[in-house]
């Protein structure tokens, strides 16, 4: 989709030039046109904005893409949602489960409830399992696996931690650094979790301070009523509104800066051919790899630091089931090794609104992948067949019920940690930053972070007060990454908690 009011044959001219419409790229945008600056920002996207955020329409049947709750603990960013989409967020109840060989078990796990759904045979061998564990530990821990077992036992691990984690990461539990499962199940053991369930059976495990508005915003999430999309759609809009441009389907080709007066050229190929924007400051959220690539003349981090760079990527098969929803959840983690499908989203549980049709159930099947791999490869068609197929294995659906499907494939949804990513991160940002004071990184893969929608428009945020002061005054590295802080804390307080890693690293080579 091309915007009249840009002209192929000469170049517009912008103070900002922004590449993409996702959450950083639209904050960045929204914020600039509020102050009154004129602002293009291209997207490679022919139809939604929103980017990892976007809400995907088929046939009236709206999904995500991995199904997106809005909880931050800035109130900065939880005023700007607000003030972006006044009246259109609704509260959902929250609700998750792991699905394994047919029944369902509460996620976190409950011991109580795990030991009883596994069955006298099964649950005496993870007790067994884990007796031995910790009778004789493995004192040579490396993987994930030897840490995972020295915490819970075999059985439990081979259960509720192995299958599924390979699934998300595509790489074996035993390559995997013993750090990050530290870091992601530290403070759950199994004997903390037996007296946790026997005190929520004895209704002992009320804490004196177990205020209402903690409980609540544990319970339920905040969720715009048509998707997350609709909350970007609103942002672009605004912008468009203010004057300034979101040209759709425009894919970032070259950027190029005048030597004399610092302008930036930015080239984008469109359903017209190629525009140009001339500019005084460039925003990024494009994957950090692409924008090295794609600076002329190329600086040396594009064949150093940046080809390095890795991603894990992701796909939705969307299917429409004659029936009542399946199950109440939000989502469902799939821990049988049967299937490959990684989590199954309950769309109708997000918003009523996302299920147009009263008669049918619509289910999102996830497959984590690799761009270009088996999965991500074959057809929609096949896929649809595929997670139909899983769905019967599962007892999940019948067959004869599915009644159509949609697929979203998702390149870069993950920015992979491994061992070496955060020196070729800090090798691209050094150069780039020292060389180009208005070339500016922002975002979730425009910074190679493990960021959620709150932390991308945070930086996006500090960026814009840059640009508006003249100088970096925010350092928006400093934005920090946890991950985890959905699962606890208060909406709106900020924090200061300590960045993690939150994806695996292989093994250390010198272990
Ligand atoms: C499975 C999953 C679940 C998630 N759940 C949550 C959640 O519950 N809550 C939450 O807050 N966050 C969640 N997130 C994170 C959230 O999706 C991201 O933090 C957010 O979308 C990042 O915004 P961004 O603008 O930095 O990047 P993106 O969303 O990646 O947007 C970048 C945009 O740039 C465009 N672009 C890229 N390259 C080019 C190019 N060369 N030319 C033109 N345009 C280009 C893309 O098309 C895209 O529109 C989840 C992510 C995943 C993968």
């Amino acid at each position: 989709m091309t915007d009249a009011r840009i002209s192929k044959s000469r170049p517009t001219s912008a103070d900002v030039a922004i590449i993409g419409a996702g959450p950083a790229g639209l904050t960045a945008a929204y914020q600039l046109t509020q102050q009154g600056y004129n602002v293009t920002v291209i997207e490679k996207d022919p139809v939604d904005v929103g980017g990892i955020s976007r809400t995907v329409e088929h046939e009236g049947f709206r999904f995500d893409i991995g199904g997106h709750r809005f909880f931050s603990k800035s109130q900065e960013v939880v005023d700007l949602w607000n003030e972006i989409l006044p009246d259109d967020f609704i509260q959902r109840p929250r609700m998750s489960r792991i699905y394994y060989e047919g029944k369902f078990y509460s996620y976190p796990l409950r011991a109580f409830e795990a030991l009883w759904n596994l069955g006298v045979v099964r649950s005496t061998l993870c007790m067994i399992s884990y007796a031995q564990a910790k009778l004789l530990p493995n004192r040579n821990v490396r993987s994930f696996e030897d840490w995972t077992i020295n915490q819970f036992g075999r059985k439990l691990y081979s259960i509720f931690f192995k299958t599924y984690t390979e699934k998300v990461w595509g790489m074996p539990c035993d390559e995997m650094s013993a750090d990050w499962a530290a870091q992601r199940i530290k403070g759950l053991s199994l004997g903390a979790a037996v007296l946790d369930g026997l005190k929520r059976s004895l209704g002992l495990n009320k804490k004196p301070n177990d205020g209402m508005a903690t409980k609540t915003l544990l319970e339920t999430f905040r969720y715009p009523r048509l998707g997350p999309g609709m909350m970007w759609d609103a942002a672009r809009d605004k912008v468009v509104a203010g004057g300034n441009h979101v040209l759709m389907g425009h894919s970032f080709k070259q950027l190029t800066q005048d030597q004399v007066s610092g302008r930036w050229r930015l080239t984008a190929n469109g359903p017209d051919g190629d525009v140009v924007i001339d500019a005084a400051h460039v925003i990024s959220s494009a994957p950090m790899r692409e924008l090295a690539a794609r600076i002329h003349p190329l600086p040396a981090c594009a064949l150093s630091a940046a080809p390095s760079l890795k991603y894990r990527d992701f796909l939705t098969v969307a299917l429409k089931i004659r029936s009542e929803d399946l199950f109440p959840d939000n989502w469902i983690y799939i821990h049988d090794s049967k299937v490959q499908v990684g989590r199954v989203q309950n769309f109708r549980s997000w918003s009523p609104e996302m299920v147009p049709d009263p008669e049918l159930a619509c289910v999102g099947l996830e497959y984590f992948c690799f761009e270009g791999d088996g999965l991500w490869a074959s057809s929609d068609d096949d896929l649809i067949a595929l997670a139909t197929k899983e769905m019967a294995i599962l007892g999940l659906c019948d067959p004869k019920d599915v009644v159509g499907g949609a697929v979203v494939r998702q390149e870069k949804a993950y920015p992979v940690y491994d061992d070496d990513y955060a020196a070729h991160v800090e090798t691209m940002r050094s150069e780039l930053e020292a060389r180009y004071p208005t070339l500016h990184m922002v975002g979730r893969n425009g910074m190679h972070r493990y960021n959620n929608q709150d932390h991308a428009m945070m930086t996006a945020m500090l960026t814009v007060r840059n640009i508006v002061a003249g100088e970096r005054v925010y350092d928006i590295w400093g934005v920090n990454e946890d991950a985890e802080y959905h699962e606890s804390g208060t909406e709106g307080e900020q924090a200061a908690l300590a960045s993690v890693r939150d994806v695996p690293a292989r093994v250390t080579k010198a272990a």
